[in-house]
């Protein structure tokens, strides 16, 4: 499941921060050489909102949104499929999906799904 995420990270070769998305150079150590690496293991919820202001293309009254960190230490955003916000902790696991998350010119357009 996790290996279909199309989510691609970059490790800096020299300090080893890691950067999603790219950057031109380490904003740490300004290097310019990175490693690919992919996200592994369980999605650790760090931060979550709701947003009810979305922007066209969403067909629904409002978003959950979370900031997740993999086991890789890999952070990334995404949608949180779940029916209230209340049942939501930080620090609890959710599962990670790549799956459509709105409708642009009448195509899908896919990200991260946590559920
Ligand atoms: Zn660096």
């Amino acid at each position: 499941m996790i290996d279909e995420l199309k989510i691609t990270a970059y490790r800096c070769k020299k300090c080893g921060r890691i950067h999603y998305p790219f950057h031109d150079r380490c904003l740490d150590c300004l290097e310019r050489d990175f490693e690919e690496i992919k996200p592994e293991g369980d999605a650790k919820l760090l931060a979550y909102t709701e947003i009810y202001n979305l922007p066209w293309g969403f067909d629904v009254r409002s978003l959950k949104i979370g900031v997740v960190e993999f086991s890789n230490n890999i952070k990334a955003m995404g949608q949180i499929h779940i029916d209230d916000i209340k049942k939501l902790k930080t620090g609890m696991k959710l599962k990670a999906f790549w799956e459509p998350v709105r409708k642009f010119a009448g195509e899908d357009i896919f990200g991260l799904v946590l559920k």
